[in-house]
């Protein structure tokens, strides 16, 4: 019989990708000598930056707030491609030598919190071994959706079909797309990237959508902020980019949500200008919902619309009646040709990895539980999670929790408390949904997800304003936040 005790390390973190690799770097600067471990089930760290691989990949956030807050951004793109960020991820990893923490390879499926002995025994699949490791702090940075497969609703007749049917999340290295008539299907941020980018050699490139989504035209680099860096060095512009680039998504959020006729107004004649004349903006950019109620879509220099008007690409606004022999057949009676169909129609979500929570035996039932300040579950101890803005950079809330994380380890090493709990006792409090977003995607898997509540601290926080204020500077020992 094995006797060996499992290996122990104070903080175990799932996950190495933007969120992992940050959550590391603020732990060992502001604790040197404490053990952490990162757990990763891939074989190379960067996440969905490393995942996508479709022509195009990029940010539709700012590189200044997607960007961590202790690692200024210094390219002069302020939208990046994938590899470009995936790289500023690794050097971030390696010259801090949190490369060195990762296990790879090491899917993490269960985690259990013993109150008796403070620690949670975490289990992963290494292949077809099983490694147990115990931990006194799990924070998981597992993103939001599962890395095996992209979601593709059912559609009739794919197996009719003669040319190659891709999702963006599993791209086959070395598709050839030059000269043949691609079809993507979506309207999302992956198709809008994915359309000027193979319309640059396709024959043609449609995107087939069911119904539009608000795209703005953003400047791919930020001339202002690129010559200040030449003036005043990176740290200071970068903070200086970051506070204007909140400002600006702020306020935009802001506006859309109770000025929509203002933005909406703002948004159609920027596409009036480039657009074609007489193009049907009514039907291929004019969504039923206000702006900013769904993630909004930016283009880089308008690329979209310019392959628009240089007739490489085309938007259809239609449903998808099947897939036949040659392309697609639509309600509507028409048909489009395709060599090759890409199905960008979304993720499947995934809360913290799938991973088995139980707390001193019982299992957490993730429906049924209560998300604290957005990053900590109610009843569950010496847990954090990241799960990033829908409104704004997901790295702008990713540093919060993490700030906020050794905040909290600072006060238990202070007091010598070796427990934290959020406890929910307000029966008057009802639930909303952990995310606050009308994407069909997120809506299909979000009764899965733990719930919001109500009030603070429970309540959804997607304001990185208001995050700022409660997570960096606010009290940790509120009414909800248990000490033992
Ligand atoms: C195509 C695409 C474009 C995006 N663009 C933007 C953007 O422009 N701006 C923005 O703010 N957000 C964007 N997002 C959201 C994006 O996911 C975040 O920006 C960010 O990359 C999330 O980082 P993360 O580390 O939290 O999660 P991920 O990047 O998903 O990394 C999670 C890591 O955890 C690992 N993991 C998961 N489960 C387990 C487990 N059980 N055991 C061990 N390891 C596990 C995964 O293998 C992965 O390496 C985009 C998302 C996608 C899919």
């Amino acid at each position: 019989m094995n006797t060996t005790a499992p290996e122990h390390v104070d903080v175990l973190i799932v996950g190495a990708g933007l969120s992992g690799i940050g959550a590391a770097h603020h732990l060992q600067e502001a604790f040197p000598g404490r053990s952490y471990a990162i757990l990763e089930s891939r074989e190379t760290l960067g996440g969905t930056w490393d995942l996508f691989r479709y022509p195009g990949v990029r940010s539709d956030s700012d590189m200044q707030t997607l960007g961590y807050r202790f690692r200024p951004w210094t390219g002069d793109q302020a939208i990046a491609d994938g590899p470009a960020i995936l790289d500023y991820v690794r050097d971030t990893a390696a010259d801090a030598g949190i490369d060195r923490r990762i296990r790879y390879g090491h899917k993490v499926v269960r985690a259990e919190w013993s109150t008796p002995e403070r620690r949670w025994t975490v289990t992963a699949r290494r292949g077809d071994e099983t490694v147990t490791l115990t931990s006194r702090f799990l924070y998981a940075c597992t993103g939001y959706y599962r890395y095996d497969e992209g979601f593709t609703p059912h559609f009739d007749g794919t197996d009719s079909f003669g040319g190659t049917i891709v999702h963006p999340q599993h791209w086959p290295a070395g598709l050839d797309t030059a000269g043949k008539k691609v079809v993507v299907i979506g309207s999302g941020a992956t198709a809008v990237t994915l359309v000027p980018s193979l319309a640059v050699d396709a024959e043609h490139v449609t995107m087939l959508q069911r119904s539009p989504t608000y795209i703005a035209s953003l400047p791919s680099r930020d001339r202002a902020i690129n010559r200040l860096r030449r003036l005043v060095g990176p740290r200071i512009a970068y903070r200086v980019a970051r506070a204007k680039n909140v400002a600006f998504s702020i306020s935009t959020y802001q506006l859309s949500q109770r000025r929509p006729e203002i933005v909406k107004k703002y948004l159609r004649r920027a596409q009036e200008r480039r657009l074609p004349a007489g193009y049907d903006i009514d039907t291929h950019f004019t969504p039923s919902y206000g702006p900013w109620d769904q993630r909004m879509c930016l283009v880089p220099d308008g690329d979209l619309f310019r392959a628009i008007r240089h007739g490489t690409a085309s938007i259809v606004t239609d449903r998808i009646a099947r897939f036949t022999e040659t392309g697609l057949e639509l309600e509507s009676g028409a048909t489009l040709d395709a060599d090759v169909i890409v199905t960008a129609t979304g993720l499947n979500l995934l809360a913290f990895g799938g991973i088995d929570l139980t707390v001193d035996g019982n299992p957490v039932s993730l429906p049924d539980t209560l998300a604290y300040k957005g990053m900590m579950l109610g009843g569950v101890p010496n847990f954090v999670f990241t799960i990033g803005y829908t409104n704004a950079s997901w790295t702008l809330k990713a540093d919060l929790v993490a700030e906020y994380f050794c905040r909290l380890l600072a006060r238990m090493d202070r007091t010598g408390e070796s427990m934290c709990v959020p406890v929910n006792d307000d029966p008057a409090l009802t639930t909303r949904p952990l995310l606050d977003f009308e994407a069909g995607y997120v809506q299909r898997s979000l009764h899965l997800f733990p719930k919001a509540g109500s009030r603070a601290p429970w309540r959804l926080g997607m304001s990185y304003l208001h995050d700022v204020v409660t997570l960096r500077h606010g009290r940790l020992d509120d009414d909800a936040m248990r000490f033992g």
